[in-house]
């Protein structure tokens, strides 16, 4: 496998595999590198329906959808964890299962995976567990939900429930960071409940989730819904750039809209951004934004 190139990609979910064919096309040498599978959080998507031109598709059959055109294009995936980038001059230095170089870097790594789940909670994923209402919450129309956590995407999320379901509570771990706006939104809303200091710690149910048993004030209570977003605080998964000193805000990287960061020829696409909205739509976007401005910095750099 080439160990110089022109770019890199960290990571080959929607948006390192969109990267991968722009690149490929530009018939600069890339190299996409994956430490797990091709499509990324994609593959534990029960159903996605607001991605255009493929209405009611689950998520693992978009990835492989995506793997395929990338793979029939002739882009490289290197089956490696990226474990740390170094920058020597021009060039970027990466340490996966080898070492390689390359003129620029992509970071398309996606958001780091939570691993504080409550009981129920991964077994009750697509049957009642969401982590986006904005994604899901159409399937909850008419229906009782509770969104879990106090950051002010609760709050937004809450405010966007509001308008299909029957009855939204918001279980809240800590005391609410909604921001002014939101927080008034919220009081005028009939059917939005706040719970404050409750900490969730069961999702129950059968086929579907039915029942949340919470804890407040050294009290176990429970509540009927349908659904549960538990939304606890999401961080980014670039811990292998400490060496490069880039912009970042908790583990998300800070890019203009072409995705470059305040590292020269380091640019990032997708979850692993720093935005509010996390989609398959705009990853994809990004993601041909930042490899077009990867393109034009490689080249500009081959022509001085
Ligand atoms: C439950 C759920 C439901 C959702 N529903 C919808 C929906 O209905 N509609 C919608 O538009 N969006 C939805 N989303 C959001 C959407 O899936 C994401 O915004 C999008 O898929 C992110 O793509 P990405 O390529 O940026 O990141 P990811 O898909 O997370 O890909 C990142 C990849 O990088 C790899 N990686 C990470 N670090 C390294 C490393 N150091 N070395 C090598 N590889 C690495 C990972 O293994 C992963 O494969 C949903 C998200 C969730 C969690």
């Amino acid at each position: 496998m080439e160990k110089n190139l022109d770019v890199i990609v960290v990571g080959a979910g929607a948006a390192g595999l969109t990267a991968g064919i722009y690149l490929k096309r530009s018939n600069l040498k890339s190299l996409v590198f994956e430490k797990s599978a091709p499509g990324g959080i994609l593959l534990n998507i029960h159903q996605i329906d607001n991605y255009p031109g493929v209405p009611k598709v689950s998520g693992p059959d978009l990835a492989v959808n995506m793997f395929a055109q990338a793979n029939e294009l002739g882009v490289e995936i290197a089956y490696e964890e990226v474990k740390k980038i170094e920058k020597e001059g021009e060039d970027f230095v990466v340490y996966a299962n080898d070492v390689y170089r390359a003129k620029a870097v992509i970071v398309a790594s996606g958001m780091a995976s939570s691993k504080a789940r409550v009981t129920g909670e991964e077994a009750f994923l697509g049957k009642g567990v969401s982590y986006c209402a904005s994604c899901d919450g159409a399937f909850f129309k008419g229906k009782d939900v509770a969104l879990y956590g106090h950051n002010d995407r609760v709050a937004e999320e809450a405010i966007y429930l509001s308008g299909l379901a029957n009855h939204v509570y918001i279980l809240a771990p800590k005391e609410t960071e909604f921001e002014e706006g939101h927080a008034e939104t919220l009081s005028c809303l009939e059917n939005v409940e706040l719970i404050p200091m409750a900490t969730l710690k069961e999702i129950q149910g059968s086929d579907h989730v039915e029942h949340l048993v919470y804890e407040q004030n050294g009290e176990t209570k429970t509540l009927d819904v349908s659904g549960i977003f538990p939304l606890r605080e999401g961080a980014g998964s670039s811990t292998f750039l400490y060496a490069l000193g880039v912009e970042e805000n908790r583990g998300f990287l800070v890019a203009d809209k072409e995705g470059k960061t305040n590292v020269p020829g380091l640019f990032v696409a997708g979850d692993a951004t720093d935005k509010k909205l996390r989609q398959v739509a705009n990853a994809v976007g990004e993601a041909a934004s930042a490899s077009s401005a990867a393109i034009a910095y490689v080249r500009s750099l081959k022509k001085s």
